[in-house]
């Protein structure tokens, strides 16, 4: 069974500022981070993006990746991946205009004899072996997708203009993570059908595909803001002083 990473990284991460720079320790002559997309914002030195590349190479659970890169970033990121090691990124492509627009070209360069895709956002840098496998074997059991979630802490409201409207049933509730694991055609199509949605489950669940929920790892959390960033970093450093 072949799996194939589709890596998200085409955002340009306009909420991660300047203060992607300090948390990293760059300094006043850092070129300013708008410049460069959140892909490319400097987690221990080094591009946020390489902290998934590495962790997707190294899993036992995928054989091949495509990068959707930041439209003018394709050869730095074929570069990166050359200077890690990472024999199995096979295509760097540009992105679009929204991340599922970015997820339907890279699922455009995995191979029709493709079993499983993987989808996973750049912006999680601590992809993790155990969610992974999770995933896979979710699918081997006869799902069409698998997500990782987590149960909320926090109760959750709808609400319009400034009126609490419906207080959601917690215990129902997850919050859903990347990577999403996927049967490829199932995948294929869903993306297919050009709607827009904020994740590629939501997709599949439109069309009636069968998602199951595996646990998620509180680790893979979102680099939205440059705390975030310094969050991961610190967290690293942790791991590594262990
Ligand atoms: O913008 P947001 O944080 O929701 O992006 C989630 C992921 O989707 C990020 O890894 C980002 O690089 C990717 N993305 C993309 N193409 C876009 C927008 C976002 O690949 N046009």
């Amino acid at each position: 069974m072949s799996v194939w990473a589709v890596l998200a990284a085409a955002g340009r991460g306009e909420r991660l500022g300047r203060v992607a720079d300090s948390a990293a320790g760059q300094g006043p002559a850092a070129p300013p981070s708008q410049d460069r997309p959140k892909a490319f914002a400097q987690l221990q030195g080094r591009p946020l993006l390489a902290e998934s590349l590495e962790r997707l190479e190294a899993s036992a659970w995928v054989d091949s990746i495509v990068v959707v890169a930041p439209p003018g970033w394709e050869e730095p990121v074929i570069l990166l991946a050359e200077e890690l090691g990472c024999g199995k990124v096979v295509a760097s492509v540009a992105g679009g205009e929204s991340r599922a627009a970015s997820v339907r070209i890279g699922v455009g360069e995995v191979p029709d004899d493709a079993a499983v895709i993987l989808v996973h956002d750049a912006a999680r840098p601590l992809v993790s072996e155990p969610v992974l496998e999770r995933l896979i074997e979710a699918l081997n059991e006869g799902w069409d997708g698998a997500v990782p979630g987590l149960a909320l802490a926090d109760t959750v409201k709808r609400v319009r203009e400034d009126a609490v409207v419906e207080t959601l049933p917690r215990g129902e509730l997850r919050a859903v993570q990347t990577p999403q694991a996927f049967v490829a055609s199932v995948l294929r199509e869903a993306v297919a059908d050009g709607d827009e949605a904020t994740d590629c489950s939501g997709l599949v669940e439109a069309r009636g595909g069968r998602v199951t929920i595996v646990e998620g790892d509180p680790l893979l959390l979102k680099v939205t803001t440059g705390d975030d960033l310094a969050g991961v970093e610190s967290w690293i450093r942790g791991s590594e002083a262990r």
